[in-house]
């Protein structure tokens, strides 16, 4: 049959529009369907802005250690409204980059929200267009849990845009968003509430990681409430809200900011016209190449559920494009993946954390080393490092590195090249140190800390 196009793609955020470029590149005609903003999450609502807000953020720690270099930096004052305009522009100027990169890549770009009709059909408003294949890369949506007074929720679809600067936050929830936002409101001036409903937040990172960055955000000021859970909330006449805590307590604040995780977008897709199957979380099911029951449609993405991450929505994206239409037989490998949480400070990780290596490998050595970083030792800045490595002793191989400092995403991804090309802890005792850095701690840990 002689479709509109080879590829339809339905949402033009990082997975869809990494995914139409390189198949538009390898000669496919290919249209993508957005109904919001290009770029996606990431670019709008997401990594982007988030960076900006904390690199914003961390200006506060610098005025605090300059005086110790012997710079007078006066009372310094924080706009907010100066740092989301700014971030503003710089998205408009991000989509106009995204518009042009898919008018230059021949990708044809079609607004509005797209549904599917069948397997190879999909309408957007009154118009209907046919594909070979159709790849569904919509992506996720907050959660918004169904509470009294819920309504005076935000999510990070909002944070970005209040009005007015919050003088006092509550976060919800224990993953990268809660805490990177915990730390961006609490160094911007904020009093800061970070609720989490277990133990200890960050679940699924190393635990000297977790504990040291509870550690650090408490010093900071961040005020931590684990097992804690909010189950009402109401609004006062001059705005401002309490939210009445499963433990009794009452806290007033400006915003209540939840961030308990992001859901597959999956609904009212038409995804009941195909024979494509969901997961009991929304997310659709697909195999190693990305193929969902209905053979003509493939997923990737936050909408598949597995690893939330924009830099692999990119790589599924390019792998399918190379696959289809490049002749290749890619698999995107899951097992390395380097990860970076803004924290205060940044925390990074790749591989397994020590718990996981300790499962996984019959015996292992962890080397570990907490300092306070030279630049804090002029500026007085009270904040320490941590750094973690773990190696399977059967091969000496380095299986995680983690770290909890400034800058720690720069640093890891350095170091998730040497493990995941299999480096050994011999490779990194023979590499030369750059002193003085932070960063030489990883090769100069000679020790083991101990052995399990
Ligand atoms: P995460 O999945 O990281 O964390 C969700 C948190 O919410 C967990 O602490 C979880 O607790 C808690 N939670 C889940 N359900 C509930 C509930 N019903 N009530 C209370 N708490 C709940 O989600 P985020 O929203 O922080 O971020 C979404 C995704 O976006 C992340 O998974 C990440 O992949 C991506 N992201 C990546 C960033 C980066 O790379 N720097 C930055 C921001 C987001 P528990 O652990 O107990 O289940």
């Amino acid at each position: 049959m002689n479709h509109n196009y080879d590829l339809f793609v339905i949402g033009a955020g990082s997975g869809g529009i990494r995914a139409s470029r390189i198949a538009a590149g390898l000669g496919a005609r290919v249209a993508v369907a957005e109904d919001k903003y290009l770029g996606g999450t990431c670019v709008n609502v997401g990594c982007v802005p988030k960076k900006f807000f904390v690199l914003g953020s961390h200006c506060a720690d610098q005025f605090t250690n300059a005086a110790g270099y012997g710079w007078t930096v006066g009372n310094p004052r924080f706009d907010w409204r100066t740092l989301t305009t700014n971030v503003a522009n710089e998205i408009n100027r991000l989509n106009g980059v995204y518009d042009n990169i898919l008018a230059t890549a021949g990708v044809e770009l079609i607004r509005g929200r797209a549904t599917l009709v069948d397997a190879h059909t999909v309408k957007v408003g009154d118009n209907t267009y046919t594909a070979e294949r159709i790849l569904i890369a919509v992506g996720g949506w907050p959660v918004i849990p169904d509470i009294p007074g819920s309504e005076h929720i935000i999510s990070s679809n909002e944070v970005f845009s209040l009005d007015k600067f919050p003088q006092r936050v509550i976060v919800v929830g224990g993953g990268y968003i809660a805490v990177e936002f915990a730390g961006i409101f609490n160094n911007l001036g904020s009093e800061t509430h970070l609720l989490y409903r277990g133990d200890l937040f960050l679940r699924g990172f190393d635990r000297d990681i977790r504990e040291f960055t509870a550690e650090e955000m408490a010093k900071k000021g961040v005020k931590l409430n684990f097992n804690a859970s909010i189950i009402g909330i109401d609004q006062h006449s001059d705005g401002s809200l309490s939210a009445t805590l499963a433990d009794g307590r009452t806290l007033t604040t400006d915003v209540i900011m939840y961030a308990i995780g992001r859901k597959p977008d999956t609904a009212n897709l038409g995804l009941e016209n195909t024979r494509v199957q969901l997961d009991d979380n929304g997310a659709v099911v697909v195999n190693d190449d990305f193929s969902t029951h209905e053979p003509s449609v493939y997923a990737i993405g936050d909408v598949i559920d597995r690893v939330q991450l924009t830099p692999v929505a990119l790589a599924e994206g390019m792998a399918l494009a190379r696959n289809l239409y490049g002749g290749q037989n890619r698999r995107v490998n899951y097992e390395f993946i380097p990860t970076a949480v803004f924290s205060q400070p940044n925390i990074a990780t790749v591989g397994y954390n020590e718990e996981q290596a300790k499962e996984k490998y019959s015996s292992i050595a962890v080397y570990k080393s907490t300092f306070i970083p030279m630049k804090h030792k002029l500026g007085g800045l009270d904040e320490r490092n941590l750094m973690k490595l773990i190696v399977d002793r059967a091969t000496d191989r380095v299986v995680g590195a983690h770290m909890a400092a400034h800058d720690a995403g720069e640093l890891i991804q350095g170091v998730s090249i040497a493990i995941n090309a299999g480096a050994t802890k011999a490779d990194f005792d023979a590499t030369i140190g750059i002193h003085p850095t932070v960063a030489e701690e990883f090769v100069t840990m000679r020790e083991p800390s101990y052995i399990l």
